[in-house]
C-alpha cells in the first residue's frame, strides 16, 4: 500500500527506478503534482521522514509547517543529505 497515488516519473527516461513515494515527492516539489494538495497523512509522512533522514538537524514541528511544494523540496533534499553522508 502506497501514501501517494502511483503516478508517471517525469525525471527518468526509459525504465523508472524511482519508488511511487520518490516519483510524488519529485513531481510535488516541482510544483507538477496532479492530484491536488497533500493530504493530511502525507504531509505528516513527509516530515517524519525529513526529520529523521536528516538525524535531528531540523525537526517535525518546523517541517509540518511548510507548504506543500517546500516541505517536498526539504523531504528531497534530506534524503540527498542523507545518501550523501551515508554512501560517500
Ligand atoms: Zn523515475
Amino acid at each position: 500500500m502506497s501514501l501517494f497515488p502511483d503516478s508517471e516519473c517525469t525525471t527518468c527516461v526509459g525504465g523508472c527506478a524511482c519508488g511511487p513515494q520518490e516519483r510524488a515527492i519529485r513531481r510535488i516539489a516541482r510544483g507538477d503534482w496532479p492530484h491536488g494538495p497533500m493530504t493530511p497523512e502525507q504531509r505528516e509522512w513527509a516530515a517524519c521522514e525529513a526529520d529523521s533522514a536528516w538525524e535531528g538537524a531540523s525537526d517535525y514541528d518546523s517541517l509540518i509547517l511548510l507548504d506543500d511544494k517546500t516541505l517536498a523540496e526539504s523531504l528531497f533534499q534530506a534524503w540527498w543529505d542523507y545518501v550523501r553522508s551515508n554512501v560517500l
